[in-house]
């Protein structure tokens, strides 16, 4: 199926209080050309240099999502070019984002990730690290929390669900504080093999890739 078929099929699926993001790391800007005429606004990348020479020759409409682990050397880059970092996973992040963010006067909107899998190889904070995190995030001027962002751990999908659950939990209760520069709008979870049970677990921006835009030549992972 084409490109633009696929956006269509889930178009279908996805309700319209979802949005979705096309994950287009590691493919040709043709492509993302495709999805850009099939209707889509919204494209994610995981890595800093591609998502820049991608922002640079698409059309300027487009909202650039960056959902890949994020290095501190790396964050002046996205100044002006970045619409959601998806992965604030720890203190020293935050206060890069911050530094480099406010030296151009400019606000970050970011999700902080949760490792929900408590797993050591993939970043994200450990849910009883977040209270501390958010105390961080209230001191920042151009830093603005605006929901959560999880990934699954592979090769545990029977877990799924317990996991999204444990996600919404957090999210919930998140939602009804009222901390300074937070405000939980977005809860990014699910991908090609899981949205339809992040959807029902409450998700509202579903990460797509392969489900659009075919098989990744070479294995990326999730960071
Ligand atoms: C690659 C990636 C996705 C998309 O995965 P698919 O299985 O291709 O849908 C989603 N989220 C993150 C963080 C990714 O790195």
């Amino acid at each position: 199926m084409s490109i633009k078929e696929n956006i269509e099929n889930l178009n279908l699926k996805i309700p319209e209080n979802v949005k979705l993001l096309a994950v287009s790391k590691t493919k040709p800007i043709e492509d993302l050309k495709e999805a850009y005429e099939a209707g889509i606004r919204d494209f994610g990348e995981n890595k800093v240099q591609e998502l820049v020479y991608k922002e640079e020759n698409l059309p300027k409409d487009i909202k650039w999502h960056l959902i890949g682990k994020l290095q501190t050397n790396k964050v002046k880059y996205l100044v002006d070019k970045v619409y959601l970092i998806h992965s604030l996973s720890s203190i020293k992040l935050l206060k890069e984002i911050e530094k480099v963010f406010g030296k151009k006067e400019k606000i970050a909107n970011v999700l902080m990730q949760i490792n929900i899998g408590r797993e050591e190889s993939k970043s994200g904070v450990l849910k009883e690290d977040l209270l501390a995190l958010i105390e961080e995030v209230e001191k920042c001027n151009y830093v603005r929390v605006k929901g959560i962002m999880v990934i699954i751990p592979k090769g545990d999908e029977k877990n799924n669900r317990k996991y999204f659950k444990e996600t919404k939990e957090i999210f919930d209760y998140l939602k009804v504080k009222e901390y300074k520069n937070i405000k939980m709008e977005v809860l990014s979870m699910g991908m090609t093999h899981d949205f339809n049970e992040a959807i029902e677990e409450g998700s509202n921006l579903v990460r797509i890739g392969q489900g659009i835009f075919g098989e990744r030549n070479y294995n990326t992972g999730g960071e």
